[in-house]
């Protein structure tokens, strides 16, 4: 088992991994920029290192420093978590190159499932049913129109090496396609630094639900249900849940049986997931994979008794599968909503800010992932996630009723937060009922 752990992260998913370490009995190498020197992660931690500026370029994802961090407090690996450099295959290869284990797949592995234009097609000859779409890379403008008219409006234009939602356009009239591609191009060019796009047919009222998966490195790979991360609000996910209201056993096992066969397909390793798009007739198709831990990972832990990231540091230190995580099986229902430091009320504009008063519900089955506490300030430098709150309950409606009492107990002063927009959804007759896709919060009337 690795010695000690560096984590390339800040924010409650480092703090998720000290956790994750200590039980392991891993000792654990904080690094903060400068903005985040009075962060949990950092207090939590055996050792810190301090990384650089505030922006995340010259901290969080500056590679040369992680590595010298790493090196001089002798950690024998990095644990990337989500964001940053967890999809870099950069960085897992100097990683390796240095003998420091990277936390994930391989460098390859992420590389080939990162673009994701290739990753459809490595999809499609394992048989998994891909939404149609674009042949690899849109060469340029003519080319797009030509896919536009082979696929059939509407499409969407994504950038290759998306992530977080971003460098997504949806293209309705073909005389909307050269601003998209356009547009598209530069967002993708700017937030990924590479501008290809590839096409798919736009899915209407689509649900999102993706399949968590492991594997070993002996070539063992699990599937552990699904989630539903339908409530998006511009491509970004604000509430997930397992098992997804709409998926029942039979369909369950198709989709975990094609996340498997896909991931059998690229020899895959770690922790993943696989993304579909579910249609209004029942049909689900590949979208992409996650090479990474993911924000909402506990809701699948929830249902499961299983911890994911202790489960992902063993696969990597080259454990095998063990048998308990081979033969779990899905217990209840569990919710996630994430809280950010936002104003729902003005169009949930980020307002970072110091916390003037915190205090974090509990009691049966509530468990609440942060790195908040009186009186920590919110950097505007980094995302805005305050605080995952995860109810389990032997049911749904349980676990619904869970996240209400937890909203009535939740005390954040300070700073704005979503909790008010979450209170809303929660109480929604059509979200109750489970009747919801992506384009809930779009057509959700909030004030
Ligand atoms: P998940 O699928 O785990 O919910 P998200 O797509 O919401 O992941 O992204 C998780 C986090 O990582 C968010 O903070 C998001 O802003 C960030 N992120 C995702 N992709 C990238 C990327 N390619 N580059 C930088 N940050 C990213
Ligand atoms: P990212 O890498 O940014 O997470 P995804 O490919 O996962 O991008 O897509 C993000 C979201 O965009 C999905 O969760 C879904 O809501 C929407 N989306 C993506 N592709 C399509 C499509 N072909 N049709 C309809 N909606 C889509
Ligand atoms: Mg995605």
């Amino acid at each position: 088992m690795f010695k000690k752990i560096l984590i390339a992260n800040r924010g409650e998913i480092a703090l998720r991994i000290i956790r994750a370490c200590k039980e392991l009995g891993i000792r654990t190498v904080a690094v903060y920029s400068e903005a985040d020197a009075s962060s949990l992660h950092v207090r939590f931690a055996d050792e810190v290192v301090c990384i650089g500026p505030p922006p995340s370029y010259q901290s969080y994802m500056n590679i040369p420093q992680l590595i010298s961090a790493a090196e001089v407090t002798n950690s024998d690996a990095i644990h990337p978590g989500y964001g940053f450099l967890a999809e870099n295959a950069y960085f897992a290869e100097i990683c390796q190159s240095c003998g420091i284990h990277f936390i994930g797949p391989s460098s390859e592995m992420i590389s080939n499932l990162g673009d994701k234009a290739y990753a459809k097609s490595a999809m499609m000859q394992a048989g998994v049913p891909v939404v149609p779409g674009s042949q690899g890379i849109l060469k340029d403008i003519a080319t797009a129109k030509k896919s536009a008219l082979e696929i059939g409006l509407p499409v969407m234009l994504k950038a290759t090496a998306g992530g977080g939602g971003r460098g997504i356009r949806i293209v309705r009239e073909l005389t909307e396609l050269e601003k998209a591609f356009q547009t598209a191009q530069a967002e993708a060019k700017a937030a990924f630094n590479n501008p290809d796009l590839y096409m798919e047919k736009y899915i209407e009222n689509p649900r999102h639900v993706e399949v968590q998966i492991l594997g070993d490195n002996f070539g063992k790979i699990i599937a552990l249900g699904e989630r539903d991360c339908s409530i998006q609000r511009k491509l970004q996910k604000l509430i997930e849940e397992s098992p997804s209201p709409v998926v029942d056993q039979e369909l369950r096992t198709r989709m975990e049986n094609m996340a498997i066969r896909g991931a059998q397909q690229v020899n895959y390793r770690s922790a993943g997931t696989i993304e579909f798009l579910l249609d209004t007739d029942g049909n689900f198709y590949f979208m992409e994979m996650n090479t990474r831990i993911q924000v909402e990972h506990p809701v699948t832990e929830m249902v499961f008794g299983l911890d994911l990231v202790k489960e992902q540091i063993k696969l990597a230190a080259g454990y095998p599968m063990e048998d308990y995580v081979k033969n779990r099986r899905m217990e209840g229902h569990a919710i996630e909503c994430r809280i950010n430091a936002e104003d729902p009320y003005k169009g949930f504009r980020p307002c970072p800010g110091e916390i003037m008063a915190f205090h974090v519900p509990g009691g049966p089955g509530v468990r609440i992932d942060t790195h908040v506490y009186v009186p920590y300030k919110i950097p505007p430098y980094y995302d805005s996630l305050m605080a995952k709150v995860i109810t389990h309950g032997r049911t749904r409606e349980e676990a619904l009723g869970r996240m209400e009492r937890v909203f009535d107990e939740f005390v954040i002063e300070g700073v704005e937060s979503t909790i008010p927009f979450h209170q809303k959804v929660i109480r929604n007759e059509k979200f109750r009922s489970g009747d919801y896709n992506v384009k809930f919060v779009e057509n959700f009337k909030f004030q």
